[in-house]
């Protein structure tokens, strides 16, 4: 019920066109040797900021993926370890998943698990809640793992996408060439309808001193400045996280 009295304020058609639109790229399965750099040299290329969850093993071929991607301004989730339908194990083993695949994706890490298949119930939601870890599945699914078509992909996702959308996508379990070519369509077309493209807030970590000198020897007397040679944030703007205010 409206308060009596209180002026009821309506955006106008213009005021609701500045509002920002958001939507949320993520992409599953990775790291992929053949797909992944592809992938990322295109969202480098159109300023486009995503949410990579990232499966343990996978990573043993690539060990700095997950920092480099959290380095370069992307947010980096758990995918597990073994990419297990964690429905079917028990609490220790669901534990295990998770803990394994965050200590492998090191300090960039976000404290938020994509449960494989999005099999979820109610030991994962307890044990990933003990570990202060955030589920988060998705709302746009094209599919892209069966449909190798970018055209398919790309129509999906411009049809079913509103504000906040979560879509679902892959960089890993196969060749996501069409995947790759949906995304740059979906990127133009997005842009053009004036939506902005954001991490999921739960995997963000902020670029910090501390926890990137904690990755570093430890050296006496501590520095109150970063080493020169440590690798630094992205500059560029359009890659900059501005802080958690959209989801
Ligand atoms: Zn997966």
């Amino acid at each position: 019920m409206l308060a009596l009295g209180l002026p009821l304020v309506t955006p106008t058609p213009a005021q609701a066109a500045r509002q920002p639109k958001i939507v949320y790229l993520t992409f599953d399965d990775g790291p992929n040797a053949m797909n992944s750099p592809r992938l990322l040299k295109l969202l480098a290329r159109e300023h486009v900021p995503a949410t990579f969850f990232l499966v343990g093993q996978s990573l043993a071929a690539d060990p700095e993926h997950a920092v480099r991607l959290w380095l370069g301004g992307h947010a980096v989730g758990n995918h597990t370890y073994s990419h297990s339908n964690l429905t079917l194990l028990s609490p220790a083993s669901v534990r295990h998943q998770i803990l394994a695949a965050q200590k492998l994706m090191g300090p960039g890490a976000g404290k938020c698990l994509r449960p494989p298949y999005g099999a979820t119930n109610s030991t994962v939601t307890a044990v990933a809640g003990s570990l202060g870890i955030k589920q988060v599945l998705w709302t746009v699914d094209p599919q892209d793992w069966a449909h190798q078509d970018a055209t398919y992909i790309a129509s999906h996702v411009l049809s079913n996408v509103r504000n906040k959308s979560v879509v679902l996508l892959h960089d890993g379990g196969g060749p996501r060439g069409a995947t790759i070519s949906a995304v740059r369509v979906i990127i133009l077309a997005l842009r053009a309808q004036g939506y902005e493209f954001r991490t999921i807030p739960a995997c963000r970590v902020p670029f910090g001193g501390s926890l990137i000198e904690a990755a570093q020897p430890r050296r006496k007397p501590a520095k109150p400045t970063p080493s020169p040679t440590l690798p630094q944030p992205p500059v560029t703007p359009a890659l900059k996280q501005t802080g958690i205010h959209d989801g």
